[in-house]
């Protein structure tokens, strides 16, 4: 079977260099990359496949920035709690799970943002219980099936209730063993190539719930791998008050003293950043992933992505948990930062293709991938998504770019990773989602027994 495939007659919005926006055009997929855009490359070998793109959208694929995959078994819980009872809530559920419900979690999560167009994702788990299993596995096996490019992080916690911090004594786990398991999944599964599918980061949980020494020993070592590191940051007031009264200092100057700046660090949510912190992330290039669902859905304020984006910093989009996030949709991420940033900042605040460049070559920036993807140009990965806009829903919108950002979902009639074809005709082509569907199920029932 001949390795072309031509996408013809779409709108494509490329978040190239110049931002080109070409109408009725064909981009030339071969093998795993973009060799062509523009116009019809005229003959093609007969087995090369045609995807016919008319009233249809193509752009990059959409980058997701921050996630666990493991709540997508554990949504709807605590739906009006804020962040810390919220978590407090959930961690005696989450301490149940084991690798066929982590599977089973990433399987739904993962065909999820798949449907809302997302090609390359990164999961932050942190949860790994006594008994639990090779979770981090569970979910690289479950990504493999989706076919989606991945960047889990080996998530960790050491600080427990007995000793100050949030979560329970039974999820946590000593030093020693985490910086271990770390080593071990990057030499596992890491792969620093360009076009890697599949590339491992370090992230201990967040400033309540992991040691200063964790924080500082995780670095290092991330940085002895050549590995990027995630973590939770500036995401309500109550952490703030939790760094001033166990650090003396905001949540950022607690991670510039244990070495987490640089541009190898991407931080989820960066709500409560003040004006000088923005600038020293700009100046290191520390990344910020936008959360404006789960932000909202938990009722913390609201990120400054404006303020973020005009000093420079690095900014994605994440749907973070589905615990905090049932919806858990890539594109309404670039739908909620646009009215979010307007509510706070007005009418100028974000404009919708700035929304889509944070869903795509912002997150890929993020995740150090932006040589790679975010982007159509030739020479790059071919990860794609081609959206329906011929329904009700958003045909006659003027602007494509409006139609996606400010309309309706709309459905994804195709897309690619790596150039390969993982949905088709609205359909996953990878997985029966049906069946994911009823297997989410049966998992959340048996976790939620497990927890009595
Ligand atoms: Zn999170």
């Amino acid at each position: 079977m001949s390795p072309l495939t031509l996408i013809e007659n779409a709108h494509v919005i490329t978040v190239d260099q110049a931002r080109r926006e070409l109408s009725a055009a064909s981009v030339l997929i071969e093998g795993s990359r973009i060799v062509a855009i523009g116009e019809s490359p005229g003959t093609l070998p007969a087995d090369a496949l045609r995807v016919d793109g008319s009233g249809c959208v193509l752009t990059p694929g959409l980058v997701n920035t921050h996630h666990h995959l493991y709540q997508w078994i554990t949504r709807g819980l605590a739906a009006d709690h804020t962040l810390f009872e919220w978590l407090t809530t959930l961690y005696p559920i989450w301490a149940g799970i084991d690798e066929d419900a982590v599977r089973t979690a990433a399987l739904g999560g993962l065909t999820q943002l798949a449907l809302s167009g997302c090609t390359t994702t990164t999961d932050h788990h942190y949860v790994f219980p006594a008994e639990g299993g090779d979770l981090l596995g569970a979910e690289i096996d479950a990504a493999r099936t989706i076919g989606l490019r991945f960047h889990p992080t080996r998530g960790s916690m050491d600080l427990s209730e007995k000793d100050g911090g949030l979560p329970p004594d039974s999820v946590v786990q000593p030093i020693d063993e985490i910086l271990s398991a770390s080593a071990d999944a990057v030499s596992r599964w890491h792969d620093a190539a360009p076009d890697s599918m599949l590339r491992i980061a370090l992230a201990p949980c967040s400033p309540f719930s992991v040691t200063t020494d964790l924080l500082r020993e995780s670095a290092v070592l991330a940085r002895e791998l050549g590995v990027r590191m995630h973590t939770h940051l500036a995401e309500s007031l109550d952490e703030n008050t939790y760094c001033d009264e166990h650090f003396g200092c905001t949540p950022l100057q607690y991670m510039e003293s244990v070495g987490w700046v640089g541009d190898d660090v991407w931080f989820a949510h960066g709500i409560e950043f003040d004006d000088d912190e923005i600038s020293r992330l700009a100046a290191t290039s520390t990344g910020v992933a936008h959360c404006p669902t789960s932000n909202a859905r938990l009722g913390n304020r609201i990120c400054r992505t404006r303020d973020l984006v005009d000093a420079g910093v690095p900014v994605g989009l994440g749907v973070d948990g589905a615990a905090s996030n049932e919806s858990c949709r890539l594109l309404e991420e670039a739908h909620q930062a646009v009215l979010m940033a307007r509510a706070r900042g007005g009418p100028t605040a974000l404009t919708t293709r700035t929304a889509i460049e944070l869903a795509t070559i912002g997150g890929a920036r993020v995740l150090g991938r932006a040589a790679d993807t975010g982007s159509i140009e030739v020479g790059k990965l071919a990860d794609l998504v081609l959206w329906d806009l011929s329904s009700v829903a958003h045909s006659g919108i003027d602007d494509p770019v409006a139609a996606l950002v400010l309309g309706a979902i709309p459905p994804v009639a195709a897309s690619w990773v790596n150039g390969r074809r993982i949905i088709a005709d609205g359909e996953m082509r990878t997985v029966d989602a049906d069946i994911v569907a009823a297997d989410v199920a049966r998992e959340h029932r048996r976790l939620i027994a497990k927890a009595g």
